[in-house]
């Protein structure tokens, strides 16, 4: 479809004014929007010559974990410019219409609550954390531009980022709270999203198979395309703002 202006269904529209249970997925197409780069799209200049899973498994940190730490270190000096863009103030907005709003989002930037979301399940954690990697324990300081690995003040083990890695089981806290979410929600929405990287993936089929109605915004087709209610093609950043404006503006 073609965007500005965008005209959405009146039928989505009148059943978005009134579902009460909203659910949403979002990936790194909404974060892309922000301009921030995606893992492998960080990986340049001195980093492109390392295989993904040797910056972010914990067999990497074990062997090496000065190099994933700068690793880290360094995107989070690339998040430090990114902000926010109207896709995210959108899902913001929508919070205020709706009796239970939940996001479910992929990316490890903290743009969404950056933007003022509240409620967010955060499936791969996040990038602005770091923990010990013994104990768990959160750390609130921490020098990104350390000699060596920064420690853990309560045991002394090595703070790494409160992400998951490759080989990593997703916090199951947060999967099970998205889980019941798109099981129990009157309408799911996939926001960039590739709809191939598990479970994150079936959570909207969970929700199509429970009844509910499924929204795919995307810049291109995927594997929820033919199961989804209505399916729009272009960016997050243009798409959600028309329409919180179609339904409560
Ligand atoms: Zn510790």
């Amino acid at each position: 479809m073609s965007i500005g202006p965008v005209t959405f269904p009146e039928e989505l529209v009148a059943l978005l004014r009134k579902a009460p249970k909203l659910a949403v997925l979002t990936g790194a197409g909404v974060s892309q929007e922000s301009g921030l780069r995606t893992f492998r799209e960080a990986q340049t200049g001195l980093w492109a010559q390392h295989r993904p899973e040797d910056l972010a498994s914990p067999e990497a940190f074990q062997r090496d974990p000065k190099l994933v730490w700068d690793w880290y270190a360094w995107r989070r000096e690339a998040l430090k410019g990114v902000r926010p863009n109207p896709g995210h103030y959108a899902l913001v907005e929508t919070a205020k219409h709706v009796a239970r709003f939940t996001i479910i989002t992929q990316n490890v930037d903290g743009l969404h609550q950056m933007a003022g979301n509240e409620n967010v399940l955060e499936l791969h954690g996040s990038i602005r954390r770091v923990r010990c990697a013994d104990c768990r324990t959160l750390a609130n300081t921490w020098d990104d531009d350390a000699e060596s690995v920064p420690g853990c003040l309560e045991c002394g083990g090595l703070l790494r980022p409160d992400v998951v890695w490759f080989g990593e089981a997703l916090p199951r806290d947060q999967l099970e709270a998205a889980v019941e979410a798109a099981r129990s929600c009157d309408i799911f929405f996939s926001i960039g999203t590739s709809g191939v990287v598990q479970p994150a993936a079936s959570l909207a089929f969970a929700a199509h198979n429970r009844g509910a109605l499924v929204v795919e915004i995307n810049a291109e087709p995927t594997p929820l395309t033919s199961k989804a209610d209505y399916v729009f093609h272009g960016k997050s950043g243009e798409i959600l703002p028309h329409l919180v404006e179609a339904i409560w503006g």
